[in-house]
C-alpha cells in the first residue's frame, strides 16, 4: 500500500483470517497497523495485491456493491469513538444502518436492541457528553454491531480509556467473538495483546510475526 506522496505503508503482507477468529494487530506507531485495518475493511484500496472478504475479491466489486458489503458485513470501532454529540445514543447507533437499506422505522428498534447487547439500554436517550468514556465506546461498538456484521475491525478501541474501563470494553469484544463475530483489533497494550488467541505483528509495513496457538491453523 503506497500513499500519495510516496510512503509505502504496507509491503508484502499476506494475512488470512478465518471466520470466528479474534486477532490482535500489534507493532510500533507508524508501522502500518491502521493502514492494514483500513485495507481489510475496504476503506482504502491497496495499490497492489488483493483483499478477499467472504471469498470475494473486493476489487471486482463496483462502488455500490462494495458499500453494500461494507455496510452489511463489516463494523468499525475507533479509538476516539467518532460519535455525534448532538444525537442520542440510540440515534448514534442508528447511523450504523444508514447505508444498509434499513427502513427508517426499523432503525430505532434495531438500535435499541444493539444498545441492549452492550448493556446500555438504559442510556438510549443520553447524548455522548452525558456518558462516560467507556459508555461512549460501548455506544460506538453498538453502532458497529447494529447491522450484525460478520467482521468487526477495531483500531485501538481501549486506547482512550483507563485500564478498568478498557478491560470492560475488551470483555465485551470477547463476548461478541464468542457469539461468532470475527474480530481484528489494533492494540498497543501488551497485556491485551498477550491475552489474544492470535497476534500479528507489523513492523515497517511488513508482517514480522504471526503467533497462534499450535494446531489451530
Ligand atoms: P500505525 O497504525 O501502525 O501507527 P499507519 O498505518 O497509520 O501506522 O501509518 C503507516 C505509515 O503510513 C506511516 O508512515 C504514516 O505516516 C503513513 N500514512 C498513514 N496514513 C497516511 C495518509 N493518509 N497519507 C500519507 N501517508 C500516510
Amino acid at each position: 500500500m503506497v500513499y500519495p506522496g510516496g510512503v509505502t505503508a504496507l509491503a508484502g503482507v499476506s494475512l488470512d483470517v478465518a471466520a470466528g477468529e479474534l486477532v490482535a494487530i500489534v507493532g510500533p506507531s507508524g508501522s502500518g497497523k491502521s493502514t492494514l485495518l483500513h485495507v481489510i475493511g475496504t476503506l482504502d484500496r491497496p495499490t497492489s495485491g488483493s483483499v478477499h472478504i467472504a471469498g470475494q475479491d473486493v476489487a471486482t466489486l463496483g462502488d455500490r456493491r462494495l458499500s453494500a458489503l461494507r455496510a452489511g458485513e463489516i463494523g468499525f470501532v475507533f479509538q476516539q469513538f467518532h460519535l455525534s454529540d448532538a444525537l442520542s445514543a440510540a440515534a448514534n447507533v442508528a447511523t450504523g444502518l444508514l447505508y444498509a437499506g434499513v427502513p427508517r422505522r426499523r432503525r430505532r428498534a434495531l438500535a435499541l436492541e444493539a444498545l441492549a447487547r452492550v448493556g446500555l439500554a438504559h442510556r438510549a436517550g443520553h447524548r455522548p457528553p452525558q456518558l462516560s468514556g467507556g459508555e461512549r465506546q460501548r455506544v460506538a461498538i453498538a453502532r458497529a454491531l447494529v447491522n450484525r456484521p460478520s467482521l468487526v475491525l477495531a483500531d485501538e478501541p481501549t486506547g482512550a480509556l483507563d485500564s478498568a474501563t478498557g478491560a470492560a470494553v475488551l470483555a465485551l469484544l470477547r463476548r461478541l467473538n464468542e457469539e461468532g463475530t470475527t474480530i481484528a483489533l489494533i492494540t498497543h497494550d501488551r497485556d491485551i495483546a498477550a491475552s489474544m488467541p492470535r497476534r500479528v505483528e507489523i513492523r515497517d509495513g511488513r508482517l514480522v510475526r504471526d503467533d497462534a496457538p499450535a494446531g489451530t491453523r
